[in-house]
């Protein structure tokens, strides 16, 4: 009993324990469908495109809008926002990004809440759901450490306890709303596309092509984006600013994951609303978070100050 007590007061979330009910069957069916059918469709994306030529450029232009939009909604609105309080938002921007981030397809807005709270509060030490250092150092060890931070943690049946890593989400009843509806969102993000590319091409064909390019090559890119930050920068990259973990800046990731890339600065000031603090570090959620308070949407943002960062750096 001691022992939880002091774990929960270093983490300072509660003393509530850590996994709440394990994924039921059907979700659990769920997570593999839609995790598994989009990156089929990714990996079956190239021969398509280059050898078929099935892929125009209503396509193209309608993944760009839909992955530009779910990955903001991750990125913005359940990471910076939800997870972190980077700002605060009025009711209409906060129900819309939780609906937005709920069709980047990672997870209900309170799972995702939970488990990245989680993350933060283990990073990279026993209790932490996806660090590649989880098994050791050894080469082996470290194969198995990515692939499991990579994507091996999301089947993970038991899940974080949401009472315990986000009762501040447990308590809005929008935030439930939102979350009931994840299969609402599902089925938006992936049939929106096609709707959209059969209007625009008035023939079936663009309804299929644009329901596999800009539904679901675009939702398991998206996975993929997001997951290389859990699992490459907590492995590779420069640590500029003092964290108590492995997390690191991996520029070649900046621009597709929208600023999140710059994860050692994340790591070591998790409530900053800009995570690419540096000259030339391109942030794009961050001037996404900056426009949206100059249209007084979003207020008290929390901007990193040159003294704080001079503070994080490593001397
Ligand atoms: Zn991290
Ligand atoms: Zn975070």
């Amino acid at each position: 009993m001691t022992a939880t007590v002091d774990s929960a007061e270093r983490d300072g979330h509660g003393v509530k324990p850590m996994f709440g009910a394990q994924r039921a069957n059907w979700p659990q069916f769920g997570t593999y469908l839609f995790i598994l059918i989009p990156f089929a469709a990714l990996l079956a994306a190239a021969p398509l495109a280059w050898g078929w030529g099935l892929l125009g450029w209503v396509d193209i232009a309608l993944a760009v809008v839909f992955y530009t939009l779910t990955c903001l909604g991750v990125t913005v609105g359940y990471h910076r926002y939800f997870t972190h309080g980077a700002f605060k938002a009025n009711r209409a921007v906060r129900v819309g990004l939780a609906i937005v981030g709920s069709m980047a397809l990672q997870g209900p807005i309170l799972h995702w809440v939970a488990d990245h709270r989680r993350h933060h509060a283990f990073a990279d030490r026993e209790g932490d759901p996806h660090s590649p250092w989880a098994f050791g150092t050894s080469p082996v060890a470290l194969a198995r450490g990515f692939w499991h931070a990579h994507m091996g943690w999301v089947f993970d049946r038991k899940l974080t306890n949401a009472e315990r890593f986000a009762p501040d989400m447990l308590a809005d009843a929008d935030i439930r709303r939102v979350d009931r509806q994840f299969g609402l969102w599902t089925a938006v993000t992936l049939l929106a596309p096609a709707l959209l590319g059969g209007l625009i091409t008035w023939s079936w064909l663009g309804v299929v092509t644009a329901f596999f390019w800009a539904g679901l090559v675009r939702v398991s890119f998206l996975h993929h984006v997001t997951w290389s930050v859990n699992s490459i920068c907590h492995m590779i990259g420069e640590r500029p600013f003092r964290s108590r973990d492995k997390a690191t800046n991996f520029w070649p990731l900046a621009l597709l994951s929208m600023g999140e890339a710059w994860h050692n600065l994340h790591h070591a000031d998790p409530t900053s609303a800009r995570h690419g603090v540096r000259r030339g570090q391109i942030d794009v959620s961050a001037r996404v978070i900056w426009l949206f308070e100059k249209l007084g949407w979003v207020s008290e943002v929390r901007w990193p100050t040159p003294q704080r960062l001079a503070k994080l750096a490593v001397k």
